[in-house]
């Protein structure tokens, strides 16, 4: 048995080790350090540096790497080894407080978007001692910003810390205007659930497109699919059993507060929930959970894929980022209080949050954006492209009141005339939530539900942190000046004003018809449907004006990544492409080809016999011989319209012409060989088919 409270952070150096390990002095500065979110001062990082190498030398660990997040959404490390030459031929075990503040590794081949030439190409990562070092592979991770000479950021990192300072200031300033001035601190708080499949090894090995791409390019549906929902919180099999065993106490050691395991919609998916922790924490957490994932489930025979529609006709795989603002006293922002006083404060943020997702729909929407999450959004079984808010009939109620359209019906009266002491209570049971919303209020927090599952959380929380700054900001701008007799009713005013013009955001019905994409419309809200509609706004003057006065990007760096993004979804698109040529000329066309000479063969000997008729066989032969023809024309036609690239200018011109030219001739390619497998005999088809790996 597993003693889970001696195993659990066993490999972080955290507070525990801290408090054990450095000088009291100095473990109180650094104490305080991680609190408010300073920069270290660099005369604690020789004492700090040498504990670590002590604490990490002691747990066999001979390497440290500045673990750092790159604009490829994965995370990246360089591994130096502790080792010091000393006079005589021997070495030592160095590390200094300057190797744990600052590494410069060779950056030239991260994705800058343009923001860095090779030709300059150092860059430096810094810690940040907010997130607690660990070992990883007998290696001491020490997580770290990464930005680059010129200070321009060049990672995911750098941009959330900031979304969270600038929450931080925003948010206090409301506090105050209620009256509190015993909060110091608002952080921003995240749990991210994580969807993702597992299938054999071996399966896995023997098709080109999953270990190329990490999704089926091909494969007909089998006879039996998701529709008798039997494997949504299913009995776990023991091979997958054992796999999650060794996950969470991977996991725990490296401090992950790995909380719920159980399977998912679709045959052979399943889901991991973390307990909620700092915005920051859990970014990095998020990134060590998928890293693991990968990594271990070979050890069980299988491998573990985190693409967001690895298989078409099953449900894709996302993520859930639950959402919420805290207060360093405990206090959760977006919890409905119990007094006048905390609902109105309770109203003033959650009116924040709905205005800020309505103005910036497009970043939200961008934050998800991805080749692999575009087969997913709007697939009937993932939230559609359309950004709207789920609030329940209940909270509903409670803003018409507010914004005089009804009376809410329970108390009868205004909520906010009338001062009521008591909202009603808000269903916190996942049973009766909508389950279809994109952006869902869950009773003291908001889950974003867009996310694909391999994506790093990053972007998602520095968009959602820095709008709900800048709405939190624009609040206290107005009120601040209103004389505290008049505090009331500038606020109410202020709601009344702000639900009334934002209330089509708030949709509580069935994202995933028809009926709404067109009441959507009629809204004026967005419907960005792939990635290269969305990206185009990132650059937007309002949004540019938004990253800008939250101190969060300048435009050259808003530029970068929009152009990164976009590089990437092209560049995934023309590796799918290529992978079904490859797959459709090596493989596939030749097995219909062999199957096709089976037959030929079968009728010729056949017919040498009298009375026997072969029609049965000649029906089939005429039919794949036909398709494959049809595969012959795509596998061309594909091949000219990937060649046609070479004529676009820009990222945007050329996402889109993957887009329209190239994703459109990949499905029609798809079509006909889906159409074939059922007809080839099962002997010459030639990898795994669906039923292979989802029914294994
Ligand atoms: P469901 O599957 O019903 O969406 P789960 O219980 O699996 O819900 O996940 C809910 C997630 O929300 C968990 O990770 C939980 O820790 C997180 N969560 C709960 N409270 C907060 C909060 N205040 N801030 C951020 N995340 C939260
Ligand atoms: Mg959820």
């Amino acid at each position: 048995m597993t003693n889970v409270p001696e195993l659990f952070g066993s490999n972080v150096f955290n507070e525990n080790v801290m408090k054990e390990r450095l000088p009291k002095a100095v473990y109180k500065a650094l104490k305080k350090t991680i609190q408010s979110g300073n920069p270290l001062d660099p005369s604690l990082a020789e004492s700090v540096a040498t504990a670590m190498k002590d604490w990490a030398i002691q747990k066999g660990v001979t390497h440290y790497t500045h673990w750092f997040q790159p604009l490829t959404g994965i995370t990246a490390e360089k591994h130096d080894s502790f080792i010091e030459p000393t006079e005589g031929g021997n070495v030592i075990m160095e590390f200094s407080g300057k190797n744990l503040i600052q590494g410069e590794p060779d950056a030239s081949s991260f994705p800058s978007g343009g923001l860095r030439s090779t030709f300059e190409a150092r860059g430096y990562t810094t810690w940040d001692p907010t997130s607690y070092a660990f070992i990883k592979n007998n290696t001491l991770c020490i997580p770290t910003a990464f930005c680059s000479y010129g200070g321009e950021v060049l990672d995911k990192k750098i941009p959330l810390l900031r979304s969270m300072e600038a929450i931080n200031k925003q948010a206090l300033r409301i506090l105050r205007l209620f009256g509190n001035n015993d909060a110091s601190r608002v952080t921003t708080t995240v749990g991210a659930e994580q969807e993702y499949f597992l299938v054999d090894a071996d399966m896995f090995k023997k098709r080109k497109d999953l270990r190329f791409v990490g999704r089926t390019l091909f494969g007909a549906m089998p006879p039996k699919g998701q529709e008798m929902e039997d494997h949504y919180f299913g009995a776990i099999r023991s091979q997958v059993m054992s796999f999650m065993q060794d996950l969470d106490e991977e996991l725990w050691k490296l401090g992950v507060l790995s909380k719920t395991r159980h399977n998912e919609a679709a045959p052979a998916q399943h889901e991991l929930a973390p307990i909620f922790s700092s915005t920051n924490i859990s970014t990095d957490n998020n990134q060590l959970v998928m890293e693991m994932m990968k990594k271990l489930a070979p050890k069980h025979g299988l491998t573990c894929l985190l693409h967001e529609k690895p298989f078409e006709g099953v449900n894709g795989s996302g993520k859930h980022n639950n959402w919420s603002m805290g207060t360093d006293l405990g206090e959760n922002l977006l919890e409905p209080g119990k007094t006048p006083r905390e609902n109105r404060q309770f109203l003033t943020y959650l009116t924040a949050v709905i205005k800020a997702v309505d103005d910036y729909q497009d970043l939200l929407r961008i934050s998800v954006a991805s080749a692999g999450n575009d087969h997913r959004l709007g697939g009937h079984e993932a939230p559609p492209a359309i950004v709207s808010i789920f609030l329940g009939d209940e909270l509903e109620a409670v803003l018409d009141s507010i914004t005089g359209d009804k009376t809410y019906e329970e108390v009868g009266q205004s909520i906010l005339d009338s001062g009521v002491s008591v909202l009603p209570n808000l269903p916190k049971d996942s049973t009766d939530r909508n389950r279809t919303s994109p952006f869902a209020f869950t009773g003291n927090k908001f889950e974003f539900r867009m996310l694909g599952s391999g994506f790093s959380i990053a972007c998602a929380n520095i968009i959602l942190n820095a709008i709900v700054a800048d709405t939190l900001g624009k609040f206290a701008d107005e009120l601040e000046n209103v004389p505290a007799e008049q505090f009331d009713s500038a606020l109410n005013a202020l709601l009344k004003r702000e639900l009334k013009e934002h209330k089509r955001i708030i949709f509580n019905g069935n994202n995933y018809s028809e009926e709404w994409v067109i009441e959507a419309e009629k809204r004026g809200l967005l419907n960005l449907k792939t990635t290269p509609d969305a990206l185009p706004h990132y650059t937007d003057a309002k949004n540019v004006a938004m990253f800008e006065r939250q101190g969060i990007y300048n435009l050259k760096e808003i530029e970068a990544r929009q152009d990164s993004i976009l590089e990437e979804y092209y560049k995934i698109i023309r590796i799918e492409a290529l992978t079904m040529l490859d797959m459709a000329r090596t493989e596939i066309f030749p097995a219909v080809l062999n199957y096709s000479e089976e037959l030929a063969r079968t009728i010729i000997a056949k017919q040498a016999v009298a009375g026997i008729t072969t029609k049965a066989e000649e029906r089939l032969l005429a039919k794949i011989s036909a398709l494959n023809e049809h595969l012959a024309d795509t596998i061309d036609e594909l091949d000219a319209a990937l060649n046609g690239a070479a004529a676009c200018n820009t990222a945007t011109e050329t996402a889109v012409y993957y887009r329209d030219a190239v994703l459109s001739k990949m499905n029609e390619m798809r079509a006909v060989s889906d159409k074939l497998e059922p007809m080839i005999a099962a002997k010459y088809w030639p990898f795994p088919t669906y039923s292979d790996l989802l029914f294994y």
